[in-house]
């Protein structure tokens, strides 16, 4: 307990294992670029508008979520989405179809075709496949469940987690759970039925089954709540410019508003993104670079519309729609913000946050935006027949957004263990490891401090 630690970066991954740890007893520094915490969560209020600019909702998958909002005293700000929420659309031929979330349902649904759904009847007699880290999830989908699940379920649902290209994202890479199912049990139905009793014993929750979280302030609430309890730990607007071996340890180097400063420390562990860790860890080793940098992180535009109720035709009673590839049109999906959390709109008025691009339209990164926010509001208003401007509207655009686990992504993660092996006490981490999501990013945080309290007792 007597090692330093420093942390790079205070998005939710970085902050989480700084809580955890501080709250064990150890020395802990978290240095981060910007002027405020939190990373990617980022909400803002415009014009009286609460509109989150990254993660609109966490999944309480974990326990440990708990734990942070209890021990952070947040409970009075925490809001689960509303029973709306669980009611999904999906686009098909133009009209709008909930996802059906129950046999009886996906019977009578019309977003599936008679001979799509015969077609799952035969998925507990397929196989298994021996090649999850090089297969795409399109692949095995189609496989497993046929090519129409594959175009109107599994299609959207990428788009909506990864903004992922379903043809370039690796089975196992993006979604080991997922491929467990048929690695582990044989098959995706009897895997599911099997590691729902696995989970129950752990006390966690499936991505399906976990509730959706937010805060009355929006999701940037649980990153600052966290820095807020480490105080003076927590160091802003300090962009780190460079990593020194020394003797028996390290030295992080960092710029604070404009002075350039250091720190000694035993362990390092690193959140930033993988491009920007790339330059950072380069002196250290000479293939690293090239691994990370080939993580590669689509860009995305997310526009947050607001219009007055009155306009708007489609009744408001779900989560929002995601849109299939196959529909070609200019944007992902959108959330109706106002539907599913309090203080996403004001009065008579619903709001709306919809996304551009990712790795199923990476051009938009040279579209003027302009245009663009133009051509996508024409189309969604069409789809929910709205039949006046809006409100307002704000848009807030990442060049690299998500990272994508695609094919060949296990080799990355390979070099980066057997780096972190040679180079003892640099960990490697943030969201470009063990999962994208905020409750993925706070489950690791526990492996990661374990990882660093060994790190501290070798280093003793
Ligand atoms: C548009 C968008 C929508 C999303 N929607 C959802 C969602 O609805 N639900 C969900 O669960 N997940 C969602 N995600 C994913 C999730 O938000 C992220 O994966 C997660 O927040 C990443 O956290 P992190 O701490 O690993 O990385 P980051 O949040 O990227 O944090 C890294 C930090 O490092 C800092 N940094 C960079 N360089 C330096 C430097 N040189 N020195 C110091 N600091 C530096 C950055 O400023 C940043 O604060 C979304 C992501 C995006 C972009």
């Amino acid at each position: 307990m007597n090692k330093k630690i420093v942390i790079l970066g205070a998005g939710i991954s970085g902050l989480a294992a700084a809580y955890w740890l501080n709250k064990d007893g150890y020395d802990v520094t978290v240095l981060e670029k910007k002027a405020e915490v939190g990373g990617s969560m980022e909400s803002v209020v415009e014009k009286g508008y609460m509109f989150d600019r990254g993660p609109n909702s966490g999944l309480e998958t974990t326990p440990l979520i708990g734990q942070l909002i209890d021990g952070l005293n947040l409970r009075d700000q925490l809001v689960y989405a509303n029973k709306e929420g669980n009611k999904r659309y999906i686009l098909r031929d133009n009209n709008l179809y909930p996802l059906p979330m129950s046999p009886p349902a996906f019977i009578k649904t019309k977003l599936f075709s008679t001979g799509a759904k015969l077609r799952l009847f035969a998925e507990p007699f397929i196989g298994r496949s021996n090649d999850g880290y090089y297969q795409s999830i399109a692949e095995f989908v189609k496989r497993r469940l046929g090519k129409e699940f594959l175009d109107y379920a599994i299609n959207p649902f990428v788009a909506g987690v990864y903004a992922g290209n379903p043809e370039e994202l690796s089975v196992k890479s993006a979604f080991p759970k997922l491929y467990a199912l048929e690695e582990k049990y044989g098959g995706l139905i009897i895997g599911s039925v099997k590691s729902m009793r696995e989970r129950k014993k752990r006390a966690e929750k499936s991505k399906q089954s976990a509730r959706m979280f937010s805060f009355i302030d929006g999701m940037q609430t649980l990153p600052k709540a966290i820095a807020a309890s480490l105080g003076n730990n927590v160091i802003t607007s300090a962009e780190v410019t460079g990593i020194k071996k020394t003797q028996n340890s390290y030295s992080v180097l960092y710029n604070n508003s404009g002075t350039e400063k250091e720190i000694e420390c035993d362990v390092i562990y690193s959140t930033l993104p993988a491009y920007f860790a790339a330059d950072l860890f380069k002196p250290f080793d000479d293939g690293l670079e090239k691994h990370l940098k080939e993580i590669y992180y689509p860009p995305v535009l997310v526009v947050y519309l607001v219009y007055n109720k009155t306009v708007i035709k489609q009744a408001l009673d779900g989560f929002g729609f995601l849109i299939p590839a196959k529909e070609k049109k200019s944007f992902l999906g959108a959330i109706w913000s106002s539907v599913i959390f309090p203080n996403r709109a004001e009065g008579d008025t619903a709001s709306f946050t919809l996304f551009i691009g990712g790795a199923r339209n990476p051009e938009i990164g040279n579209i003027d935006k302009e245009i663009l926010f133009k051509k996508v509001r024409g189309e969604f208003e069409q789809l929910m027949g709205i039949s006046a401007d809006p409100v307002h509207f704000f848009y807030r655009y990442w060049p690299k957004s998500i990272p994508q686990y695609n094919i060949g992504y296990i080799e990355h993660e390979k070099y980066i263990e057997e780096f972190e092996a040679k180079n003892p006490g640099i960990v490697l981490g943030g969201n470009y490891r063990g999962g994208i999501s905020v409750g993925d990013c706070i489950k690791n945080s526990e492996i990661i401090t374990n990882k660093i309290k060994e790190l501290c007792v070798s280093a003793s």
